[in-house]
């Protein structure tokens, strides 16, 4: 065999797809249907283990975006999920027992791949191997990468929101340090009593997501999500992160009675993270109760918190820029391992690995997406020096600015699209990746 593909899910069947493709003979190894997650439950491969719905498909959104280069790029995944679509409106949304049947009959019956049903415990690294376990990853491989990697293994997302900082309103806070330490890092969101008494009673009463009965005894045990913090007392989270010490009101001159803290998610300060917010509320509860902070009114959600077990990777300290571990340059890793977040964003990642193998096959040096499109602006994302990581999503607050601000939101959003088709032709073009969309 000429490439090892660990895990049959949504980036391992990409890969593995891409790879024999290119003519080249693929082990692919998944530990279904002998062994389960807790999460996974069909002997098929590529299985959507919550939702059936792969994110919005409209142009002008990200997840258009995303799924409009992976079109680009040919997709195997994707051409399988457009021939097995429901309605659901401007989302691309698939039965999913007959998306998971169609990716494995293709996949089994592929004469260049092999599957084998066992669970992996380790790699040969002098050997090239895609590992591709997802974020509920079983059997020996996290001791496998802790071998390689140390601690740099996160075990569970609990992620605050972040906001595009285009739409915060930047009348309503103030740039400081606490205690005026430093350079003014931090944005601070000033709440009065009557605000801060308001937002606390909405937060507490907020509708949560469900979660797994696994997720329920792993994640709360390493981190408390802020509501359930709010609906221990009135003042829990005035003491907790939303404390006021060490600021003035540059208005008032005084201290404010709460102070919610923004920090910069990323060089560029496109983004922003609520700190302290890690939650489990419904999207929409969050865009709602958030919102109530005054300079959040009218803010963009580019990642809504989640809360759930993740296995993942601390890729900006262990992964270069291609995704492969830094110490291990024959093991590319791909999909929510790598510290990508979501199905289609699993999709996209296990294919440039594909396209990437390929090339190391052929002796040739890895490829990186330009930084202007969706895909290539996550890979630097997760790859990008980042104290606080935590798993990412596809949104257009990870893209550079563009060359000139438009202030109109879908105006903007058309360009950045634009923009992104131009690149990513000319990348094509130059690298003799032409044909890829043909094979759609
Ligand atoms: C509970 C949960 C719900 C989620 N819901 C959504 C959602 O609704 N929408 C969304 O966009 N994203 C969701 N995600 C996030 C993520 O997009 C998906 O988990 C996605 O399937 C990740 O793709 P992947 O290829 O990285 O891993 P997976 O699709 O999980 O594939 C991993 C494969 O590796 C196999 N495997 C694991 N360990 C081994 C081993 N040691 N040896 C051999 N095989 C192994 C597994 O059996 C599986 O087939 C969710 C994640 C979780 C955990």
């Amino acid at each position: 065999m000429d490439v090892t593909v660990i895990g049959a899910g949504l980036a391992g069947c990409e890969a593995a797809h891409k790879i024999a493709e290119s003519g080249y003979s693929v082990k692919l190894v998944d530990c279904k249907p002998k062994l389960f997650s807790p999460a996974h439950k069909s002997a098929n491969f590529a299985e959507l283990v919550c939702s059936n719905s792969l994110k919005s498909d409209e142009r002008g959104t990200a997840g258009g975006l995303l799924k409009n280069e992976l079109r680009a790029l040919g997709s195997f995944l994707l051409r399988c999920a457009e021939k097995c679509k429901v309605p659901a409106g401007g989302a691309l949304a698939v039965d999913r027992e007959l998306f998971s049947k169609s990716v494995t009959e293709s996949i089994k019956t592929h004469p260049n791949i092999t599957v084998a049903s066992e669970t992996a415990n380790d790699w040969n690294d002098g050997e090239l191997t895609v590992v591709s376990t997802g974020p509920l990853t079983v059997g020996g491989i996290n001791d496998a990468l802790k071998r390689r990697i140390g601690d740099s293994l996160g075990f569970y997302d609990a992620s605050a929101p972040i906001v595009d900082a285009c739409t915060i309103d930047f009348s309503k806070c103030f740039s400081a340090n606490r205690y005026g330490k430093g350079d003014s890092d931090y944005l601070n969101c000033p709440l009065t009593k009557e605000e801060y008494s308001a937002f606390v009673a909405e937060l507490a009463g907020a509708e949560r997501a469900n979660l797994h009965e696994f997720d329920k005894r792993e994640i709360f045990e390493g981190c408390m999500p802020i509501e359930v913090m709010a609906a221990r007392g009135e003042d829990s989270i005035r003491f907790g992160p939303l404390r006021p010490v060490g600021f003035v009101h540059p208005e008032t001159g005084k201290r404010p009675y709460a102070v919610v803290q923004l920090r910069a998610e990323n060089a560029e300060r496109t983004m922003y993270n609520i700190v302290g917010f890690q939650t489990n509320l419904k999207f929409g509860e969050q865009k709602r109760v958030f919102g109530m902070i005054p300079a959040l009114k009218n803010a963009e959600f580019v990642r809504y918190g989640v809360m759930h077990r993740n296995t993942y990777i601390n890729s900006p300290s262990e992964l270069d820029c291609y995704s492969r571990l830094k110490n291990s340059k024959n093991t590319f890793i791909a999909g929510q391992l790598s510290g990508v977040e979501g199905y289609v964003e699993s999709i996209a990642s296990g294919l440039i690995a594909g396209l990437n193998v390929v090339r190391a096959l052929k002796k040739q040096e890895p490829l990186l997406l330009p930084p202007t499109t969706i895909i290539g602006s996550l890979y630097r994302y997760i790859t990008s020096p980042n104290p606080n990581f935590q798993p990412m999503n596809a949104n257009f607050g990870i893209l550079p600015p563009l060359a000139e601000h438009v202030r109109d939101k879908a105006k903007r959003k058309e360009e950045y699209c634009a923009r992104s088709e131009r690149d990513l032709l000319e990348f094509k073009k130059a690298n003799d990746l032409i044909d890829l969309s043909e094979k759609m």
